[in-house]
């Protein structure tokens, strides 16, 4: 308990963090994406990438994984020897791949109720998520964002802008130009990738596919339920909520799990 009360002492609303919201593949950052990203190394890639009239898969997962490395430098990681990090990997056992995808599933030590996914397989669950969520409710939430993975929401959005990008950088003609078309309009076009919300479609799929992954890994799908009621009680928190901001009003989302799991 002693060391359980130290840890949380320790938590801190990151500046990164504290913007990241659920995006699937992003986090959603409101703040100024390069200064909060350290884009340098990413903005290297996606030059390349948008070099290319067309991209593959698996530059797209190289990609995402830049940007995780970047997450991951930026907050701090619950280690093994942490509560939390004992208690996610605990919640999460056996869950090392699904429907196709490796995943590395960690614990930021931020006080934030959030959580993301993206498209390299990367889940981080925040501290503060840990802290208002039983096992089961967690379990739903990584679902949820697995789902937007699996079902492309952010990944569309990026590889579209990415494209926009790239017919830019090819109608320039001098090359220092061509970086500076590039630069200015990969920040923007990450902010735009990044703070944008999923449609009210896009959360009812991974809503679906939440669901269906509680009942595939033999967790209680009654997890989803109330994870809802939760975030319902905490919108007195206000947009401080990640979740509650970027998402459709948990009531709601409940509803309609619920159906869902009584049709089976
Ligand atoms: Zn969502």
């Amino acid at each position: 308990m002693a060391i359980l009360k130290q840890v949380k002492s320790k938590l801190r609303a990151h500046p990164l963090i504290a913007a990241i919201a659920c995006a699937g593949l992003l986090g959603v950052v409101a703040q100024p994406v390069q200064a909060q990203f350290g884009l340098g190394k990413v903005i290297d890639s996606a030059k390349k990438v948008a070099a290319a009239a067309s991209y593959t898969d698996q530059e797209m997962v190289a990609f995402f994984g830049q940007m995780s490395a970047e997450m991951d430098s930026k907050n701090p990681i619950a280690t093994m020897s942490d509560p939390y990090g004992q208690r996610l990997a605990a919640l999460t056992k056996g869950l090392d791949s699904y429907d196709g995808l490796d995943l590395d599933i960690k614990a930021y030590l931020v006080k934030d109720v959030n959580a993301f996914a993206m498209g390299d397989g990367t889940v981080r669950v925040m501290a503060g998520l840990l802290d208002e969520f039983n096992d089961d409710e967690v379990r739903c939430v990584i679902g949820h964002e697995i789902g937007h993975v699996k079902l492309e929401h952010g990944k569309k959005r990026m590889r579209g802008a990415l494209q926009k990008d790239a017919a830019l950088s090819v109608a320039s003609t001098a090359s220092s130009r061509v970086d500076q078309i590039a630069n200015s309009k990969l920040g923007k076009m990450f902010d735009d990738v990044m703070t944008a919300q999923h449609s009210q479609k896009a959360e009812r799929a991974s809503d679906t596919y939440a669901v269906n992954f509680m009942k595939a890994n033999n967790y209680d799908p009654q997890g989803c339920i109330t994870a809802m009621e939760k975030l319902a009680k905490l919108s007195g928190g206000g947009p401080s909520i990640a979740l509650l901001r970027t998402h459709p009003k948990p009531a709601k989302r409940a509803k309609r799990m619920k159906k869902l799991i009584e049709e089976g």
